[in-house]
């Protein structure tokens, strides 16, 4: 079982029907590319920034985190790394950032928000990101996006700081892509606008499951309701996709469902570019996705995406493709 496994690290994601996706890894700091380095992903789907600014009593200097980013990306040796700006706020805190207690945190002020509001910390943030950019393969995502307007105002503010990097001699890759986190029903259902002025969307599905169904992601209570195979969601999912690839624009997902083997035929099937996970899901993910053909799976988007619910999906899911059981 694990020697099977092992076998799997050098190697691409490749379906039984030759079809490439690519399978990425989710990370919270350089330390974590040991792990995914030896499960062999072909990337970093995301990795989330705020963990350089938690656990501490300051903000990490633009030095700081220009040597974080650059590490990943000098260590991925130009596989594609997707770094998330800043995304605080909602359950994570900073102690020594001023944050008004919400009555509704995830509804609140938080990530993409909150940065628009404090440019210093976003400015900072992205002369860190564009500065690190030529060691390697670097791709640039905001958080929390519902408007076309503030993905328009985060990308004029990184225009502006590469313009003057640049002014000052400073080199930055021509090459990034700018790209967002579909993860409010909002974006999803504004796909088709939003992918003309992106260039990539990750589908955050943690958070658009609990924006979907209006059930906190951290409510033992409500839980029932957090239902990833929800049709609600999957046809969120199958819109935002489609939209990407009409537009030439590849899409990802980064959150939990990302590795999850009940999700992972229907979203072969729907197109999906690229799976970011756990270190821990890669291999097991190649393994089951190097069974199964796209085009066998695509024949099956159809019938998923008109039941009626998360049951009916899951059984469909477990009876239709034996290789996940
Ligand atoms: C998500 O919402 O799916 C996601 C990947 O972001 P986070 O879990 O950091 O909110
Ligand atoms: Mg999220």
């Amino acid at each position: 079982q694990k020697a099977e496994l092992l076998k799997l690290v050098e190697q691409k994601t490749v379906t039984t029907d030759d079809h490439h996706v690519e399978l990425a890894a989710n990370i919270g700091s350089p330390e974590d590319l040991v792990g995914v380095l030896a499960n062999g992903a072909e990337g970093v789907g995301l990795f989330r920034t705020e963990f350089l600014y938690m656990g501490r009593d300051n903000f990490p200097t633009e030095e700081e985190q220009y040597d974080a980013y650059r590490q990943v990306l000098e260590r991925m040796e130009g596989k594609p790394v997707v770094i998330r700006t800043l995304d605080i706020g909602g359950d994570k805190h900073l102690s020594y950032l001023d944050m008004p207690e919400e009555l509704n945190p995830f509804l609140g002020f938080r990530a993409i928000r909150l940065c628009l509001d404090n440019q210093d910390l976003f400015r900072t943030q992205l002369r860190a990101l564009l500065r690190a950019s030529v060691f390697g393969n670097l791709k640039i995502m905001f958080p929390m996006i519902a408007t076309i307007e503030e993905f328009q105002q985060a990308k004029a503010i990184l225009e502006e700081e590469k313009a003057g990097l640049r002014d000052r001699g400073v080199a930055v890759s021509d090459e990034i892509e700018v790209g967002i986190m579909i993860e409010i029903p909002a974006a999803a259902m504004m796909a088709d606008q939003l992918a003309q002025v992106v260039d990539f969307f990750s589908i955050g599905t943690n958070d658009l499951i609990q924006y979907t169904m209006a059930a906190d992601r951290m409510n033992e209570r409500v839980a029932y309701l957090y239902q990833p195979y929800h049709p609600a969601v999957l046809r969120l999912i199958h819109q935002v996709i489609k939209a990407a690839h009409a537009k030439g624009k590849w899409a990802g997902m980064c959150g939990e469902m990302a590795g999850d083997p009940i999700a992972i035929p229907i979203l072969l099937g729907m197109g999906l570019d690229e799976f970011s996970m756990s270190a821990a899901s890669i291999l097991p993910a190649r393994q089951l996705l190097g069974r199964m053909s796209r085009e066998e799976a695509a024949k099956h988007t159809d019938s998923v995406l008109s039941m009626s619910s998360s049951k009916q999906v899951e059984e469909f899911v477990r009876r239709t493709f034996e290789q996940i059981n």
